[in-house]
């Protein structure tokens, strides 16, 4: 409606901008058709006209018919009318041409108004006199007043066509829109696997509806990984607490010695600290997933990282007897990131290589440039990763059936994937063989793009 009002409006001031240069534009042609006329007019008398003793004779020139609405009118040097018949005359103009100058002009006379062109008349030594050709401007007048009325009485019916046609085409793009609105208010949380139809065939509108849908699948797919986080949380922490209320009830059920209760005292401790791990672990992967805290990223040089995670986990490979080795390349690979942050990435990765790798093994830690990236290897030589599992082992909570018995809480690779991509980096598996698996970490290098 709105938009239907400005297009109105705005094609009411172009019309009317048009009607106004359109009236000008003949009006000034009609009166240059008009100066042109008594122009001839006015030479081709001068051309007839004889001088006898030293008197104008007036030639036989054709007069032009009254109904023509054109006069002319012949003055002598003194500017007295020779013409028998009386009209209005332009006595300004007559007094320029008898100085020499012709002349147009307009003036009115008993509510008639009247174009005039005065000419000069003399021979190589005397003045002898002024031809003055007059029209009346009435019919040149009812013209321009017809077409004004004309133009101006289309104006609203054009207007009004255009208001209805308008406001039919808005209508008509607009109705796929409507029906957008009403599909997605259908749309609600219990539902969110709905899509939208397509409405249209017009490319803009197919467009919206794509974008709308990639939209509504993107939520779903959170919404759905929000409710599956849930579900495992809750199944998580469901363990160490039925494990502390067994405990607890066991201990409550009749009075124990002073050493029982002390070791049920342990046992819910040990629960607690697990669910308090992984609490924190939980809350470090949020933290992890809230990319504002980029905006706190600095310059860490990964040489020096690699090598104090290394070394702080070297006491428990050699307690696994397990060989820890790292190469690190000549030149400084800085990274922009949070250092606390990619050192739990590399924790957990050599931590999970320690974990399932038997003792007697090997890891090796390798970094390099390549290109403007950081590549950093992890390699073990343990149990591998069976092949069903590779496509979810960086979902959170995932656990390989063989390292239940291990204690993780299926959180460490979600953690370094998104440490890795909140860094703009990657995460994945390179190789893994029930020899041993390679995990390959990418970082975008500082400066380098
Ligand atoms: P967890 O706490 O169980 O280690 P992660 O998210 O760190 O959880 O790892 C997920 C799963 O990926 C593990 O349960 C394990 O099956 C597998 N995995 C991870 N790293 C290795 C590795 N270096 N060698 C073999 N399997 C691994």
């Amino acid at each position: 409606m709105k938009l239907t009002f400005w297009y109105v409006l705005i094609l009411g001031v172009i019309l009317l901008v048009f009607i106004f240069i359109l009236y000008e534009s003949f009006k000034a042609f009609s009166y240059r058709d008009i100066d042109q006329a008594l122009r001839t007019i006015a030479s081709s008398i001068r051309e007839g006209i004889s001088v006898v003793d030293e008197r104008i004779v007036t030639p036989e020139f054709e007069r032009p018919s009254p109904l023509n609405d054109v006069f002319v009118l012949l003055f002598n040097p003194r500017g007295e009318l020779l013409t028998e018949t009386p009209l209005p005359y332009d006595a300004r103009g007559v007094t320029l041409a008898l100085r020499g100058k012709d002349s147009y002009a307009n003036f009115e006379n008993g509510g008639r108004e009247f174009r005039a062109y005065t000419l000069p008349v003399h021979d190589e030594e005397h003045r002898l006199g002024a031809i003055q050709v007059l029209t009346t401007l009435s019919a040149l007048r009812k013209a321009l007043a017809n077409l004004l009325f004309l133009l101006l009485a289309l104006t609203p019916m054009f207007l009004a066509v255009a208001a209805i046609g308008g406001l039919n085409l808005a209508r008509r793009a607009l109705a796929p829109i409507g029906e957008i609105v009403k599909a997605v208010r259908l749309i609600k949380t219990e539902s969110l696997d709905r899509r939208l139809p397509s409405i249209s065939t017009d490319a803009e509108i197919e467009d919206l509806v794509r974008t709308l849908n990639g939209m509504l699948e993107e939520i779903e797919k959170g919404f759905l990984r929000e409710k599956r986080l849930t579900q495992d949380i809750s199944h998580e922490l469901r363990t160490p607490l039925t494990i502390i209320k067994g405990s607890v009830s066991l201990a409550l059920r009749k009075s124990r010695s002073p050493e029982e209760y002390v070791a049920t005292l342990q046992e819910v401790e040990r629960e607690v600290d697990h669910m308090i791990r992984m609490v924190n672990e939980l809350l470090f992967l949020a933290r992890e997933d809230d990319l504002t805290q980029q905006k706190h990223f600095k310059p860490v040089l990964l040489n020096a990282l690699l090598e104090e995670v290394c070394l702080e986990l070297l006491p428990l490979a050699t307690q696994h007897h397990l060989l820890l080795c790292v190469n690190l390349p000549e030149d400084r690979l800085v990274v922009l990131g949070n250092s606390s942050s990619l050192e739990r990435l590399f924790y957990n990765l050599l931590e999970n290589a320690i974990k399932y790798t038997p003792s007697g093994g090997k890891i090796e830690v390798t970094a390099e440039r390549n290109g403007h990236q950081a590549v950093i290897r992890v390699k073990d030589t343990g149990i591998g990763i069976p092949r069903e599992d590779l496509p979810h082992i960086f979902e959170r909570f995932f656990r390989g059936d063989r390292s239940r018995q291990r204690g993780g809480f299926g959180l460490g690779l979600s953690i370094a994937l998104a440490v890795a991509k909140s860094h703009g980096g990657d995460i994945r598996v390179e190789d893994s063989t029930p020899q041993g698996s390679t995990f390959l970490v990418t970082l975008p290098l500082l400066g380098e793009k």
